[in-house]
């Protein structure tokens, strides 16, 4: 919701469900920039160092406030469209929450004075993004975190869907700007948008995924552009079982916030592992792949992990602190990397998925650097200039483009 004019577009396409007979409660974000500049606010205020360390409990109170506005500007107007609507802040409707600021948990909210406005037709316009916690302070859900508003509402609702409108429409197999052929998804697992969510496609923070897939809400993702009543399909994410025609491939995604860290000549011995990654854990370091092999030398082994490449400095730091108990000959960091990855519940069924993968990168002369595997994905590092290259191969190995 950039403007008054988006404001009113949205009204508009609120009204139309409205009018249908729909009973909604919306839930809106901030308009576009809001929050990012009352970040830039909160930190100006609190000063650097502040920045360095956790925020407190007023950070929240200001990044907060874009929702507040854009709740009630919604609202005016909703009720200008004749229609009966009223704003709910977090704290107004018991969102209650974690006490994480900047990253609060949802608990859940236990006032049914927005189940009973909604069931009496009046349109429940929530202020996305916030909630309350126990001590009766205002927090905030971590960036992106009116999705997951959205869905806890629909779940307490009970609603037959939540539909998050967005300037996107639809999840893509991969990124169109890399790929113009690819294709909107129809419908996409839980499990398949957890892993495009976390790999890159920023179309829903994650926890909003899991806290559907918790809770079997089925969730939409369409544009908010179209007019209403045009035809806005969408793409649906919902249960494994709901999808018939089960792709071994669904989509590729990509990150290029990837770091790598090798560690060479690490101390083969019990409880070195354990030791680093006990480490990195208390740094706050979030690791994704890890590969060990054997070095030449007989007690030594190498390390390899990646980590997000604003992490890289804190993971370096805590390795090298000395006394820390890990021994090694010596550390090696590169962001020089990207991480590239295949996503399909099919995979579960089917053989040779990797085969093509690897043969497909191969084709191109792309050098496989780390592998890892779930059930259902496939990632590789890769030298990140080729990141591009590598998607749009996979995308046609995998029969993905658009015909
Ligand atoms: N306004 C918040 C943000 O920019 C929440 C959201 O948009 O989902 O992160
Ligand atoms: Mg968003």
């Amino acid at each position: 919701m950039a403007d008054l004019e988006r404001i009113d577009h949205v009204a508009s396409l609120v009204a139309a469900r409205a009018e249908a007979g729909e009973h909604l409660a919306v839930i809106v974000s901030a308009m576009s920039g809001e929050t990012n500049k009352l970040v830039g606010l909160a930190r100006g205020a609190a000063g650097d160092d502040a920045v360095a360390e956790h925020f407190d409990d007023e950070y929240d109170v200001v990044v907060s406030s874009g929702e507040q506005v854009t709740s009630g500007l919604l609202a005016l107007a909703l009720r200008r469209r004749g229609l009966k609507a009223r704003s709910w802040l977090g704290w107004q409707m018991a969102m209650r929450t974690s006490g994480d600021h900047a990253k609060a948990r949802i608990q859940g909210f236990e006032d049914s004075a927005l189940q009973d406005a909604v069931d009496g037709g009046e349109i429940a316009v929530v202020a996305g993004f916030q909630g309350v916690t126990d001590n009766g302070r205002v927090s905030t859900l971590g960036r992106g975190g009116s999705d997951t508003s959205a869905v806890a509402v629909a779940a307490a609702l009970g609603a037959e869907t939540c539909d998050i409108y967005t300037d996107v429409d639809g999840v893509y197999t991969t990124d169109p700007r890399i790929v113009p052929k690819a294709q909107r998804l129809e419908k996409i697992s839980y499990e398949e948008m957890l892993e495009m969510a976390s790999l890159g496609a920023k179309v829903l923070q994650t926890r909003s995924v899991e806290l559907a897939m918790n809770h079997g809400v089925r969730v939409r993702v369409l544009s908010s552009f179209a007019e209403p009543g045009a035809e806005n399909p969408g793409t649906i994410v919902c249960s494994e079982e709901e999808i018939v025609e089960k792709q071994v491939v669904s989509g590729v995604a990509y990150s290029r916030d990837e770091a790598k860290i090798t560690l060479y000549g690490v101390a083969d011995k019990p409880g070195m592992s354990a030791q680093i990654f006990s480490l990195l854990a208390a740094a706050g370091v979030n690791v994704d792949m890890i590969v060990q092999a054997s070095a030449r030398a007989e007690d030594r082994a190498n390390m390899v992990f990646t980590c997000t490449s604003g992490q890289s400095a804190l993971a370096r730091e805590a390795l090298e602190a000395p006394g820390n108990g890990v021994e090694f000959e010596s550390l090696e960091t590169t962001t020089d990397v990207a991480k590239v990855s295949i996503i399909g519940v099919g995979m579960k069924s089917h053989t040779g998925v990797a085969e093509t993968m690897f043969k497909a990168l191969y084709e191109k002369g792309i050098n496989i650097d780390v592998i890892a595997t779930s059930e259902i994905k496939i990632s590789v590092l890769i030298e990140a200039a080729y990141t591009e290259l590598a998607v749009r191969a996979l995308h046609t190995a995998f029969n993905l483009d658009v015909a």
